[in-house]
C-alpha cells in the first residue's frame, strides 16, 4: 500500500517512464536531437513562406541530408508523427513539440 502511494507520486501515469525535464514531450522517440528538430522547423518555416509545399518531404529531406542523421529513419518518424509532407511537419510535429515546451514553461 505505502509502496503504491509512493510510486504513483513519482510516476502518476503508472507506466510511462519519468520524463526528462526539458518539456519536449513530443520529441520522445525522435531520431533527431531537439536542437536539430528546431532547426528543421525554422528551415521549413522559412522555405514554405516562399515556396509551396509539393506534398512530399523534399525540403525536410534536403535539410536532413546535410546533417549526420539517418534520413530514412527520420522521415519514417515524421510520418508516424502525422507529417507526410513539409507543411505537415510544421502543422503536426512542430505544434506538438511547441505545446510540449509550453507545458513546462
Ligand atoms: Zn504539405
Amino acid at each position: 500500500m505505502a509502496e503504491n502511494a509512493f510510486s504513483s507520486q513519482l510516476n502518476p501515469t503508472g507506466n510511462a517512464p519519468p520524463r526528462p525535464r526539458t518539456g519536449a514531450v513530443a520529441t520522445e522517440g525522435s531520431p533527431l536531437q531537439e536542437s536539430v528538430l528546431l532547426e528543421l522547423f525554422d528551415h521549413l518555416d522559412d522555405i514554405l513562406q516562399r515556396e509551396d509545399c509539393d506534398h512530399t518531404l523534399r525540403y525536410s529531406e534536403a535539410f536532413l541530408l546535410g546533417r549526420p542523421v539517418d534520413v530514412e529513419h527520420t522521415t519514417a518518424w515524421l510520418c508516424r508523427m502525422g507529417a507526410h509532407c513539409d507543411c505537415e511537419v510544421l502543422l503536426n510535429v512542430a505544434r506538438d513539440v511547441y505545446s510540449g515546451f509550453s507545458t513546462s514553461a
